[in-house]
C-alpha cells in the first residue's frame, strides 16, 4: 500500500516529555467495545485518546504526529498490526508501543519485540494492568528521553571509526563514502557502539541504553538488531570488521585498524 512520506520524528524537548499533564495516545483496535474501554481508561491517566479501528487509517494515524504511546492491536483489518509496528519503527524508534494479541504463547512475545514493540499484553486484560503498562512506557520514554538529551548535549554531532562515518544530526551513516541505510533503532545502536569502542556492553545494557528497557529477557530482541545492524556493515562473524562478538558477556565496538 502506499504509505505517507513523512519526516522522521525527531526527539522532543525533555521538559514536553515530563512536564506536560496531558499525553496524546492513539489506540488502534477494530473491536469498539474494547477500544472504547481502553479509550475510558486512558483518559485517566490523563490522557488525549484517539481511536483507529482499522490497519491502514491507524498507520496514517501513527506517522501524522508524534504520540506519546500506541496501543495496537495485532488482528486487524486491512493491515495487521505487526505489519503496522514494523512500519512505524522503519520511521521512527521513539514512539513506545504496546501490542495486543488475542493468543498467549512465545511466538507473539518475541515477534512483537523483534518488530520493535515495547511491551505486550495478552487477551483478555485488565484494563487496570493496561493503564499500568501505560504508564510504565510513558514513564520509561521520559527517562529515556532525558537520558538521551543530556547525551546529545555532550556527544560530538560526527565520528569517524576507520572507515566508518557516523553523524548523528544527519541520522546518516558511510562506510568507505558509500551511504548505509539503517533504520532508526539500528542507527541508536550504531552510534551507542561508536561513542564507546573497544567497550563491551551486555545485552541488558543494550536494552537499557539504546531500547531505554529497565529490565532483561529480551535478548533475542538485542540479537537480531544486532545481526541486521552487522550485515549491513558487512561483518562477518568469524571476521568481524566492527562489532564482535564477546562470547558469554555481549558485544564490543572496534573498528579496524
Ligand atoms: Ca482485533
Amino acid at each position: 500500500m502506499p504509505l505517507p512520506t513523512q519526516p522522521r520524528t525527531s526527539h522532543r524537548p525533555v521538559a514536553d516529555m515530563i512536564g506536560r499533564a496531558e499525553r496524546c495516545i492513539l489506540v488502534i483496535e477494530d473491536e469498539r467495545d474494547i477500544a472504547e474501554l481502553i479509550a475510558l481508561h486512558l483518559t485517566d491517566l490523563p490522557a488525549r485518546v484517539t481511536l483507529a479501528s482499522d490497519g491502514p487509517s491507524g498507520l496514517v494515524l501513527a506517522l501524522q504526529q508524534p504520540w506519546d504511546a500506541i496501543v495496537l492491536d495485532i488482528r486487524l483489518p486491512g493491515l495487521n498490526g505487526l505489519d503496522l509496528c514494523r512500519e512505524v519503527r522503519a520511521r521512527t524508534a521513539d514512539v513506545p508501543i504496546l501490542m495486543l494479541t488475542a493468543r498467549s504463547g512465545e511466538l507473539d512475545r518475541v515477534l512483537g519485540l523483534e518488530l520493535g514493540a515495547d511491551d505486550y499484553l495478552t487477551k483478555p486484560f485488565s484494563v487496570l494492568e493496561l493503564q499500568a503498562r501505560v504508564k510504565a512506557l510513558l514513564r520509561r520514554a521520559a527517562v529515556t528521553a532525558a537520558r538521551t538529551a543530556d547525551a546529545m548535549a555532550q556527544a560530538p554531532v560526527r565520528i569517524e571509526q576507520g572507515p566508518l562515518v557516523v553523524d548523528r544530526t544527519q541520522r546518516r551513516v558511510w562506510l568507505l563514502g558509500a551511504e548505509l541505510v539503517l533504520t532508526p533503532r539500528e542507527f541508536d545502536l550504531l552510534w551507542h557502539f561508536v561513542q564507546h569502542p573497544g567497550r563491551v556492553f551486555t545485552r541488558t545494557e543494550l536494552l537499557a541504553d539504546v531500547w531505554g528497557l529497565g529490565h532483561d529477557g529480551y535478548d533475542h530482541t538485542v540479537n537480531s538488531h544486532i545481526n541486521r545492524l552487522r550485515s549491513k556493515l558487512g561483518d562477518e562473524r568469524a571476521d568481524a570488521a566492527f562489532i564482535h562478538t564477546v562470547w558469554g558477556v555481549g558485544y564490543r565496538f572496534e573498528a579496524a585498524a
